[in-house]
């Protein structure tokens, strides 16, 4: 369904000697976390894995969604500027997300919640603001008015928000690689479009997720990336999108007018050790535009594939981690 980056099983990668012992046992869940399918393959370790893996994303979900009830979100939004006590992981999230909102230049925005709750690109409404509801959000969205004091304490100033949407799955994804890294001899977890991958498949080889085309649907794949031990996160501007009036709209907003970012990419996939860092980077980068996010992967060191919306590939890779083979015939610039 959100299933942006597919997981291809195809081989590639080094191919090791034939294994004198029994391969590995392949097991492989689905769960629905996040308003998200997440699936899991887990090669070898024990059986009851799979449960923990769940009752992890259950317990995430309890925490960060902004829908439930109790949740730390959920408390810190309704604060009204008090502060709130929260788990030290919702803390270390804001934290981390606040110094992305800064090197991003304000594209990545935690605080981009009323903009959201203005939109409804799940829900089938079609919502969209009016003029008047758009500007009284703007000055609502602003990362460093987060105040994250003493003892794990979140302070909002009253009407402002956050929604963890762009950064969840990512720190989600990196905390069950670490669970079952060790345990198994590989592993592949898909948060939506937040891929990581893991050790290697019985055959030795290393994976192939898939970059879909954003002009194809879901389903078709434009290129691949081969890697392994990395996360692989691609945001679109298809993935969660309505049409009203001959106009779509699409769910990453930029956060200096509230509306869906008009930038030339239409896709942007991040590889890298930390999930986390690839989600909300990936969202960065559709709102930053090719230029401005090839200037801060360059700087940052990051590395990743940009796709625009007239379909130019371009990427920025400064290390042998992982290769991009394109399955279009489309030169790699
Ligand atoms: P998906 O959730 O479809 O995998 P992303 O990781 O790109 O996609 O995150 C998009 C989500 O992040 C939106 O649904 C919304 O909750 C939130 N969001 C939208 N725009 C921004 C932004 N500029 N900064 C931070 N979060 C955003
Ligand atoms: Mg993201």
């Amino acid at each position: 369904m959100l299933l942006a980056a597919l997981l291809l099983c195809g081989c590639s990668g080094q191919a090791s000697a034939p294994e004198p012992t029994a391969p590995p046992v392949k097991r492989s869940g689905v769960g629905f976390y996040f308003d998200t399918v997440v699936t899991v393959t887990l090669y070898g370790g024990e059986e009851s894995l799979l449960d923990e893996i769940w009752a992890e994303c259950a317990r995430y979900e309890n925490l960060l969604s902004k829908t439930i009830a109790g949740s730390d979100v959920d408390r810190i939004n309704k604060a009204g500027g008090e502060p709130v006590q929260v788990d030290p992981e919702t803390w270390a999230i804001l934290q981390r997300a606040r110094e992305i909102s800064r090197t991003t230049g304000g594209a990545f925005a935690v605080t981009i919640a009323p903009m959201t709750a203005m939109w409804d690109f799940t829900g089938g409404t079609n919502r969209m603001p009016t003029e008047e509801q758009r500007l009284a959000a703007l000055p609502l969205v602003n990362d460093e008015a987060i105040v994250l004091g003493d003892n794990y304490t979140v302070t909002l100033p009253a009407g402002m928000e956050i929604d963890l949407g762009g950064i969840a799955k990512g720190y989600i994804a990196d905390q069950v690689a670490k669970m079952v890294q060790g345990r198994v001899s590989g592993a592949v977890l898909s948060l939506g479009g937040n891929v990581y991958v893991l050790g290697a498949k019985p055959d030795g080889s290393t994976y192939n997720v898939g970059i879909q085309d954003p002009d194809g649907g879901s389903g078709s794949v434009l290129a691949v990336v081969n890697t392994t031990d990395r996360s692989v996160v691609t945001s679109g501007i298809y993935e969660r999108q309505f049409t009203l009036d001959g106009v779509t709209y699409h769910h990453i907003l930029d956060p200096v007018d509230g509306l869906p970012s008009r930038s030339d990419l239409s896709s942007a996939t991040i590889v890298s050790q930390s999930s986390m860092d690839a989600d909300a980077l990936a969202t960065a980068c559709i709102v930053l535009g090719r230029e401005k996010a090839l200037a801060m992967m360059a700087e940052q060191g990051i590395e990743g594939v940009l796709i625009t919306r007239d379909r130019q590939v371009y990427k920025h890779q400064t290390s042998d981690t992982f290769q991009l083979n394109m399955l279009v015939d489309i030169p790699v610039q």
